[in-house]
Formats: structure tokens, sequence, C-alpha cells
């Protein structure tokens, strides 16, 4: 099922779960329990990440395949341009086609380690928009593209990044998913701004649950997500104790949910991490599963 004619059918906000193919056969067994765990809050969907580099692309379609299988999900896949020609990226898209994946997350990708600016593969993709392109040509895929309440790190403005967010969505993009991020007033001025700029898709915002202090610091340094200054000073008295770091981060991630559906947001993407406690509990708590 296309995840717009889930946002076009929904009478409360659609949660989807996000994941990425772990790299050893333990790693896998531990999230099939934990989407064992997690499907009993019937997500809308469930979206598996593409690795860095472009050279997982075989990991993230068995992941698929087998969460298809064996607990009838239904999925988003990210696709990103690095490392790609177009040709390369057209054969990643016939497999997920046959595989009767309905949903891409088209991406462009980060950098590859080491260097600071994105260079297209040649006959690759330079922006994600041309992906989209690539995608709306020649497939009947939704089409999902990323957003950031508070611009891209590349970005030397909000209203140039919200120009090319619109470049994506003007291309065949159908919904938006964000970027993590832990103060709700960032989502909320920059759905105001993408209203302004004549975007009218669907915009999910991305919560990512925090459980450890160190991981979240490195993961807001690379995307460019900021912790405010309460939080930080908040988990610095807590951050050596795993349990209250956990309890700290799924009721500051519960408020976020909240202040979200009050506000009529269409859907929330949760940054699992692979794991399923804080996703359950803020779930529960929302009144919105009775798994
Ligand atoms: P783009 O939309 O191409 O934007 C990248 C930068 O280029 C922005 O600064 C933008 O303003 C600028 N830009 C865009 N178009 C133009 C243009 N025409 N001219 C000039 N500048 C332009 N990464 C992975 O490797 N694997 C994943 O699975 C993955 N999943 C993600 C899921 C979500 C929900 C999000 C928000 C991000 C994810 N990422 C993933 C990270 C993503 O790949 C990076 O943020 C990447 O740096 C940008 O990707 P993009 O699709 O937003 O790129």
């Amino acid at each position: 099922m296309k995840v717009i004619k889930l946002l076009e059918d929904r009478s409360t906000p659609i949660f989807s779960f996000e994941f990425f193919p772990p790299k050893t056969d333990e790693g896998l067994e531990s999230l099939m329990e934990t989407i064992g765990q997690l499907k009993g809050l019937e997500p809308s969907y469930v979206s598996v990440t593409y690795g860095a580099g472009g050279s997982n692309a075989g990991k993230s379609l068995d992941l698929i395949s087998t969460i298809k299988e064996r607990f009838g999900l239904e999925s988003m896949a990210h696709l990103t341009c690095v490392n790609s020609r177009a040709d390369d990226i057209t054969k990643v898209l016939d497999a997920y086609r046959d595989a009767g994946v309905a949903n891409i997350l088209a991406l462009r990708g980060d950098p590859p380690a080491g260097s600071r600016e994105f260079k297209a593969s040649e006959g690759g993709y330079r922006h994600a928009s041309e992906l989209v392109s690539h995608i709306k040509k020649n497939y009947d895929f939704c089409i999902g593209v990323a957003g950031y309440p508070e611009g891209h790190p590349e970005s030397k403005s909000i209203d140039e990044d919200i120009r090319n967010l619109k470049l994506k969505v003007d291309a065949g993009g159908d919904f938006i998913v964000t970027q993590l991020f832990f103060n709700n007033d960032d989502f909320f001025r920059f759905e105001e701004m993408v209203r302004q700029a004549g975007i009218e898709v669907p915009i999910i915002p991305g919560i990512m649950p925090i459980t450890n202090f160190g991981q979240i610091e490195r993961f807001t340094s690379m995307c460019g997500a900021s912790i405010p200054d309460t939080v930080r000073n908040d988990l610095s008295d807590i951050k050596d104790d795993a349990d209250e770091v956990a309890e700290y981060g799924t009721e500051y991630a519960l408020r976020q949910c909240k202040g979200l559906i009050e506000r009529g947001v269409a859907g929330i993407h949760f940054y699992t991490l692979n794991k399923s406690m804080a996703t359950v509990t803020i779930l529960k708590a929302l009144h919105l599963s009775d798994s």
C-alpha cells in the first residue's frame, strides 16, 4: 500500500518505525525480536535505511523481504545516490519493484567518510530531486523525500533549503519525512515556511527518543539537529545512568509526540535504532494501541 494512500485514508495520525540492516546474525536476531514487539502496535509501515556509501543495497532489500514474510508489514525502502550511476539505481529500483515494495524514500545521501562535499558519481545524480525525477519517470512508487526543520547542514539558510525541498516535491515527491528534532517549535516554524513556499504534501515529523547521551551527541552533530540547553543540562546530571537517561528520553519524546498530535500532524516517524522499548512505551502512553 502506498504511504500517500495511508495518509489520505487516515482518521488518526499514522505511525512508522525506522530500522537499519544489522551487520551480524546476532543483530538480525535481536531486530526480529524488536519488530515482533513493535508489530503489536500496528505501525502503518516500517522503513529500512540504505547503507552509507550505497554498498548495502542487498542487505536493505533482504531485510525488507524478511519483514514482509515474517510480519506482513508494509514497508518503505530508503535509497541514496551515493556511489551509484543511474543504471545502478535502476537495478536497485527494479529489485524493490519486483519484491513488491510500494514506497521509496528518495535521498541524496551524505558525502562518503573523509570528504566534506558531495560529488555525484559519473553518470549519477547530484541532488535528491534528480533521483525523484528518475523514479517518477520510470516507476509507479510512492515517493517520500527528506525535510530538515533546522535546515540541512550544507544549506546557507532554511529558506534556501526549502526552495530545494520544493524542487524535490515538484519533481514528484508525495510526502516529506523530517530529520529528528528536539524542539517542536523548530518543526512548527519549518511547517509554516514549507506551506508558505507553496508545498502542499503531507509532512511527517521524525522523532528519536534519547536512550544514550553519547550516541545522541554523535547523531546530532552529524545531522545538524540541535540539543536544547535544558535537555543537555538535565542529561549532564544523569548521563552515566543508562536507565535514567532512557526514562528521561522516553518521557521527553512522549511530550514531543503529544504536542505534535495536538497540532494535527499527519503522522510520526520513529527513529527506533532497532530497539523497541521507548517506542512501545510512548505509543502505549498515547493510548493508540492496546498491546
Ligand atoms: P538533497 O535534497 O539533495 O539536499 C542536500 C543538500 O543539497 C541540501 O543542503 C539542499 O538544500 C541542497 N540542494 C538540494 N537540491 C539542490 C539544488 N538543485 N541546487 C543546490 N543545492 C541543492 N542517509 C543515508 O545514507 N541512508 C539513509 O537511509 C538515510 N535515511 C534518511 C532518512 C531521513 C528521514 C532523513 C531526514 C535523512 C536520511 N539520510 C539517510 C540522510 C541524508 O542522506 C542526508 O541528510 C543527506 O546529506 C541529504 O540528503 P537529501 O536527500 O536531503 O539531499
